[in-house]
């Protein structure tokens, strides 16, 4: 009876214990999650004393040992009631700690659901936004992907390429943009654009279905997901065809205008070397090309007045060839030119720095001679003239006779001087050719010209419209004064005033009473020339009395002041055409 008491009481115990094992093995992963671990192995421990236990109470039972027995069956109850108590306590502590566990995730969970609900409006609303932004957008825009297919397709697309969104979405790129010539070329730039490269306002022609051909301008980007994976592509183009055509014809245009331009100046290069020949013609004698009598004027007309303004001597030569009319009879006109280019060659050789040679006319040459007194001029003259005798000559020798003459305080203008030289000249050939004469020394001057002359003179300059006969008047005036100015100061220096200074018509009134009438001339200028000349008269007429260093002054000082003014009227004057 008290066995079977024993073993009904190991049996219950098992029972609890074993319901107690399993509950506990059932709760393992929520004990864990719980945080009840070691209570969890405190459990397995007394399981494991209980194990011991259970073996004791059946060995006691087999082996009879009822006081062992009583000590197993206390121990079994012992720690079996303790161990159902903790399983009992842990499965309820388990519980609230799980559900309180429970509780904290699934505020968690509505906390995510309502950030993801929030997120997922938000792409919503980002996607309408491109959507509507990709549709609206001024430019034609498409994406596509690494195989070229179309994705997105806006309005402005479906004008610029004649295309539906219908027509072009899921369709190749190659296929519908592109000529078999740019295949290639569309390739390597998906290639790169698809290797994370963008492409930047790229012109190439587009051919509608229609036939019609359009220039865009392009730009293309790659499109990349948050890892920065190129993903897509989007290009973006606009129509420059109108840009395009104006281009073209501003090039057109340009090029036109280039060739124009080319044109002009080739005109312009053809004009400027006709205009240097033509001014070179003008200016140089065609046969000998020698400066022309023209120039030789205008040169001689400023070496005169610098040759005065700085009491600097000057000479002119004037040069004739020997029986030369014989000549060309014996021997034709083109012997006789020939020789002509030769005694100007001959004049180009000795004629060295400031010495002017020209065609004189005819067969007649002049050389101004700039710083060249009586003598050195005569040695010059006397070497050219045997420089022309010894000239080689293919038909006969030929001679030359020279005349010269030296500016002199008596000399009145570049015109008197010539005239002595020419003087001088026909003496030379009078006297048997091929020799030098120097006006000076054979007492040959001309100081007056005569009253007739200078009647002539102003008559010419109020018919000549071109102001070129005023110009020599007024430029007479000048010379008047400078020669003047300069016998005064001979005068001074010598002390011989009868000498230095002749008495002479001074013209003066003639000119202006011509100046009066003229345009150019305002009555206080003509007035202001008037005063100035009266008094440089008196202040001459003071030198000569006088003889004085001071009177000089003043007169060159007054001289200075007419010369300028008189220079002021030969810049308003219009020279002669
Ligand atoms: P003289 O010794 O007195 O100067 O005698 P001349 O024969 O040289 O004198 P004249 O002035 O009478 O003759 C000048 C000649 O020069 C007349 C003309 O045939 C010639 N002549 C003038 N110009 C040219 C020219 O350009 N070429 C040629 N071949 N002869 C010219
Ligand atoms: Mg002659
Ligand atoms: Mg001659």
């Amino acid at each position: 009876m008290e066995t079977l008491v024993n073993i009904t009481a190991i049996a219950v115990g098992s029972v609890f214990t074993l319901w107690a094992i399993a509950r506990a093995w059932g709760m393992r992963h929520a004990v864990q999650q719980a945080g009840y671990c070691n209570l969890l192995r405190v459990l397995l421990a007394l399981m494991f004393f209980f194990f011991l236990g259970y073996l004791f109470s059946i060995w006691a039972i087999v082996t009879q040992h009822s006081e062992w027995l009583h000590s197993a069956v206390a121990f079994i109850f012992l720690f079996g009631s303790v161990f159902v108590l903790l399983t009992v306590w842990l499965a309820q502590s388990t519980s609230s700690k799980l559900k309180q566990y429970s509780q904290h995730l699934e505020q968690l969970v509505e906390e995510r659901t309502q950030h993801l609900q929030v997120a997922l409006h938000e792409q919503e609303l980002a996607r309408r936004y491109f959507s509507q932004l990709f549709e609206g957008l001024p430019v034609a825009c498409f994406t596509y992907d690494r195989d070229g297919v179309i994705r997105d397709w806006n309005g402005e697309a479906r004008s610029l390429y004649g295309l539906t969104a219908e027509e072009a979405v899921g369709n190749n790129i190659y296929t519908l943009f592109c000529r078999p010539e740019q295949l290639d070329l569309a390739r390597q730039t998906i290639v790169r654009v698809f290797a994370g490269e963008s492409f930047r306002e790229i012109e190439w022609q587009y051919t509608k279905d229609s036939g019609e051909t359009r220039w865009l301008l392009s730009s293309t980007f790659p499109l990349t997901d948050t890892e920065g994976n190129v993903v897509g592509a989007i290009s973006a183009s606009i129509d420059i065809t109108e840009r395009k055509q104006q281009q073209q014809l501003i090039e057109a245009q340009r090029d036109e205008l280039e060739a124009q331009n080319e044109n002009l100046q080739q005109i312009t290069n053809r004009l400027a070397e006709a205009n240097a020949q033509l001014e070179r013609m003008a200016v140089t004698d065609g046969l000998t090309e020698l400066p022309n009598h023209r120039v030789f004027r205008e040169r001689l007309w400023r070496e005169f007045l610098w040759s005065l303004e700085h009491d600097q001597p000057l000479s002119v030569l004037l040069l004739d060839i020997d029986h030369f009319k014989q000549f060309n009879d014996t021997y034709g006109h083109q012997a006789g030119d020939e020789v002509l280019r030769k005694v100007a060659s001959v004049l180009r050789q000795c004629c060295e720095g400031t010495s002017f040679p020209a065609r004189y006319g005819g067969e007649e040459f002049v050389v101004i001679l700039p710083d060249m007194d009586e003598d050195v001029a005569l040695r010059f003259a006397d070497t050219l003239r045997q420089a022309i005798a010894d000239t080689p000559c293919c038909y006969r020798q030929i001679t030359a006779s020279i005349g010269v003459a030296t500016v002199a305080l008596h000399t009145l203008n570049p015109d008197s001087l010539v005239e002595e030289a020419d003087q001088a000249l026909y003496l030379s050939k009078r006297r048997g050719r091929n020799r030098v004469t120097h006006a000076a020394r054979e007492g040959i001057r001309i100081a007056d010209i005569p009253a007739d002359e200078w009647n002539e003179r102003v008559q010419q300059a109020i018919r000549d419209a071109g102001g070129y006969a005023v110009q020599q008047i007024i430029s007479q005036m000048i010379y008047d004064h400078l020669q003047a100015l300069r016998r005064a100061r001979c005068a001074v220096k010598s002390g011989t005033a009868d000498q230095c200074l002749p008495g002479g018509d001074c013209r003066f009134q003639m000119w202006s009473e011509y100046a009066a009438g003229c345009a150019h001339f305002t009555s206080n200028h003509l007035q202001g020339l008037s005063e100035l000349h009266e008094q440089f008269h008196r202040l001459l007429g003071r030198v000569q009395e006088e003889l004085s260093p001071e009177a000089l002054t003043q007169l060159q000082r007054c001289g200075q002041q007419l010369i300028d003014a008189l220079h002021e009227v030969l810049v308003v004057i219009p020279r002669a055409a």
